[in-house]
């Protein structure tokens, strides 16, 4: 059993470089990861992601709040008594050690028995299919190969938790996305409590129960892959899950009769149908904003009923299962995608409408996202 609980934690960096003064790099932060739960820590670069990861091990010093894992404080342990591993990006292994001595360490260190070593050691290495590389060193192996004895390292272990540094960084695209299948199965297998930092979104969709999606230091929503893609709670959140990226429009918001439309520019109008939001009602003439994600804008040749707006592309990709469509509106760029079918050229001029059930309200000063209640 392994629950860890963050409280209103923050962190300071103390005197970073003079001009700028002190650097809050994690302000105020609050949320359990649950007993064998996947959780993932995702934002752009530069968030606080490995500040608040290194907290969690006991690496970094937390400034204000409270961690505990199943009840009990953390904060004042040193990192070895918090029954924690880590897996950093750049491996950290022991050049000078083979793969069979790296992983052998920490249980050297704490006293285990040889042959409990060798058990383990074989076992971890089965796991993770690298018995053939046990007599090796670490120079001699691939990326790959080499985050492997690194998560190897960490699980021989078996502590409480599991922490995960952007250990896929440096592997290419293909062994990253075979990688990620692996840790699945390996967050099965060993049924550990696994918090995974990375910047990409994929990664995080792919890995994650639940995804803490952070900002500049701030928690800005906690929720399952699912729930992020398709009930964002704010811009950040909804432009940064998602690729393509979600789209957004700017603009005025009208009514006639019972239906709403926002106007970008005169002449200019997307319809927004008759159900917008109850908070959204009443702005009307005030400015709004509209997301709407790329396969939700249908694409016409020909003009019929259901073309509201008229479009012009600019550039096209074809991805044998998909295509996007970038274009440009009154000058405002958007992003269509769709399934593959047939090509389309650059200049062509198409006739849009938006699935006006899945626009989503933004607030343009504060971002925040607004739904149906009901
Ligand atoms: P991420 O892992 O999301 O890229 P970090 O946690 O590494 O972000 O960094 C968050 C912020 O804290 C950044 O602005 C970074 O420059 C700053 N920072 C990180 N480590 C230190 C440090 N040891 N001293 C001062 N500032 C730091
Ligand atoms: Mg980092």
């Amino acid at each position: 059993m392994a629950e860890v609980t963050l409280q209103n934690i923050s962190k300071v960096y103390e005197d970073v470089d003079k001009e700028r003064g002190r650097k809050k790099a994690v302000e105020d932060i609050s949320f359990t990861v649950k007993d064998k739960e996947f959780m993932v820590i995702v934002g752009p670069s530069g968030c606080g992601k490995s500040t608040l990861l290194r907290m969690i091990a006991g690496l970094e010093e937390i400034t204000e709040g409270t961690l505990t894992i199943d009840g009990k404080r953390m904060n004042d342990l040193s990192p070895g008594d918090r029954d924690i591993a880590m897996v950093f990006q750049n491996y950290a292994l022991y050049p000078h050690m083979t793969v069979y001595d790296n992983m052998a360490f920490g249980l050297k260190l704490r006293k285990y028995s040889r042959k409990e070593i060798k058990e383990r050691v074989m076992q971890t290495a089965q796991l993770l299919e690298i018995e053939d590389e046990l007599y090796r060193k670490p120079k001699t192996l691939s990326g790959g190969q080499r985050q492997r004895v690194a998560i190897g390292r960490a699980i021989i272990r078996r502590p409480k938790v599991f922490l995960f540094d952007e250990p896929l960084s440096n592997l290419d695209a293909k062994l990253r996305g075979q990688m990620r299948i692996e840790l699945q199965k390996l967050h099965r297998e060993i049924n550990a409590t696994m918090i995974y930092v990375t910047h990409d979104q994929t990664e995080a969709m792919t890995l994650g129960n639940r995804l803490a999606v952070l900002n500049k230091g701030t928690l800005m929503q906690l929720d399952t892959p699912m729930n992020l893609y398709n009930t964002p709670d704010n811009k950040f959140v909804a432009g940064f899950i998602g690729t393509p990226t979600m789209n957004f429009i700017k603009g005025i918001l009208k009514k006639t009769g019972n239906s709403f439309f926002l106007e970008t520019s005169p002449g200019c109008t997307i319809s927004l149908g008759a159900i917008i939001p109850a908070a959204v009602k009443d702005r009307i003439n005030d400015e709004l904003e509209i997301g709407i994600r790329p396969e939700r804008i249908i694409v016409a040749k020909e003009k019929n009923e259901n073309c509201v707006f008229i479009s012009e592309v600019t550039a096209f990709e074809n991805m044998g299962n998909e295509q996007l469509i970038y274009l440009s509106l009154n000058g405002q760029a958007l992003i269509a995608r769709r399934p593959a079918q047939d090509l389309i050229e650059i200049g062509a001029t198409l006739f849009l409408s938006f699935q006006e059930d899945k626009i989503l309200f933004i607030d343009t000063i504060s971002g925040k996202i607004f739904y149906n209640t009901q």
